[in-house]
């Protein structure tokens, strides 16, 4: 290949870096290196063990994010990749190697489309940020969360972030992502009395006493969904309990995970199955985790212009949904941000073979740099 496109380099050197989350593995140097000769002013944040970078060009005017993670997901068994997994490599118009696609690809779109924009238009009316870190793969603990909450401390203000997430699906820009579902984590630990099954007036069954208010909870309609979200769901993952055929348990755990649409809030979720349980009689309190609040950026200019840059650069037009897992793109909607997500097709994020079409990534320059001439000209 003469003449290799910039954001092909830039996309193997992240890959040779072995950055299995939370290491980056020097990622971020890289990056900071290559925005410091763009003007950017560059602030590493390190958090317990998460290296994170936020780079910033221009003093005034809106701000523009782009954001993403340089860590990547283990690679699984080395036997199983057709060339090693840190080692970058091509085949038939497609690089790979872990992260190719996941998202190291974007990255590299994203400093490049910004060289190319700032080449033409030094001056933009606006200012330019990135938001990477090393902790969205595993832990999203030590990452993007802090950043926003140190950035919204000292009253920083995000107008409009792209997230490079892998949003296509079959072709490159056929799906952005314009929110995600909430997802919240239930617990309860039910108790009854122990005892043999011969003499179960001496005892009190666990699963007798869980399973109508488990069929009930399986049962609950929250929502029908909305414009932008499909229906909340409740899905029970876990029920452990009893130990023989002649003990009658005394004991059970239930586990059950909801993804949420904006029709509910968390707490309009713990109160009604608190609320179910009490009515059931397991007295016991819920134990949440609360992993994601659902986002949702309506049509704005950000929205807009990106899927103007599509429908010129792709000529298609593109999905706008809400569907998958969380992303850091929740973190920062709290910001009041408006958020989107665009990258690469998804097709073999996180598994063995991991890769990213060439051509589509040399196109994701392209649309970077038209939606960031769209915000900010
Ligand atoms: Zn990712």
């Amino acid at each position: 290949m003469h003449d290799k496109p910039s954001v092909l380099t830039l996309t193997e050197q992240l890959i040779a870096r072995p950055s299995v989350s939370p290491e980056d593995a020097g990622c971020q140097q890289l990056l900071d290196e290559r925005l410091a000769q763009l003007g950017f002013v560059n602030e590493s944040m390190f958090f317990i063990d998460t290296h994170n970078l936020w780079s910033v060009r221009g003093s005034e005017g809106p701000l523009f994010v782009f954001a993403g993670h340089t860590d990547v997901v283990p690679p699984g068994p080395a036997e199983k990749w057709t060339t090693p997994p840190f080692e970058p490599s091509y085949r038939d118009g497609y690089l790979y190697g872990r992260g190719a696609a996941d998202m190291k690809g974007s990255l590299a779109a994203m400093v490049i489309a910004t060289e190319q924009f700032l080449a033409k238009h030094p001056n933009p009316k606006g200012r330019i940020a990135f938001l990477i870190t090393s902790d969205e793969e595993d832990k999203f603990v030590n990452g993007t969360i802090k950043v926003v909450e140190a950035l919204m401390q000292r009253g920083e203000k995000l107008d409009w972030c792209i997230v490079g997430e892998p949003s296509s699906s079959e072709t490159l820009g056929d799906v952005i992502k314009i929110g995600r579902r909430g997802s919240i984590t239930g617990r309860i630990n039910i108790h009854g009395k122990q005892g043999h099954v011969a003499y179960p007036q001496r005892a009190d069954n666990a699963i007798h006493k869980a399973l109508p208010a488990l069929n009930e909870l399986a049962q609950v309609k929250w929502d029908q969904g909305n414009a932008h979200f499909p229906p909340t769901s409740l899905q029970i993952t876990r029920v452990q309990a009893g130990h023989a055929n002649n003990v009658v348990p005394g004991e059970l755990f239930v586990e059950f995970n909801l993804r949420y649409s904006t029709e509910q809030t968390a707490a309009g979720i713990k109160e009604k199955v608190q609320h179910l349980c009490h009515r059931h009689r397991l007295v016991d309190e819920v134990d949440w985790m609360l992993s994601g609040e659902p986002f949702l950026t309506e049509a704005g200019p950000l929205l807009d212009a990106t899927r103007e840059a599509i429908r010129e650069l792709c000529g298609i037009e593109t999905d706008a949904s809400t569907t998958g897992g969380t992303s850091d793109g929740r973190f920062i909607a709290k910001t009041g941000a408006q958020v989107l997500e665009l990258g690469p097709c998804n097709r073999t994020i996180h598994q063995v073979n991991e890769c990213v079409s060439t051509d589509e990534l040399v196109k994701l320059v392209a649309l970077y740099e038209r939606i960031l001439e769209k915000m900010l000209l």
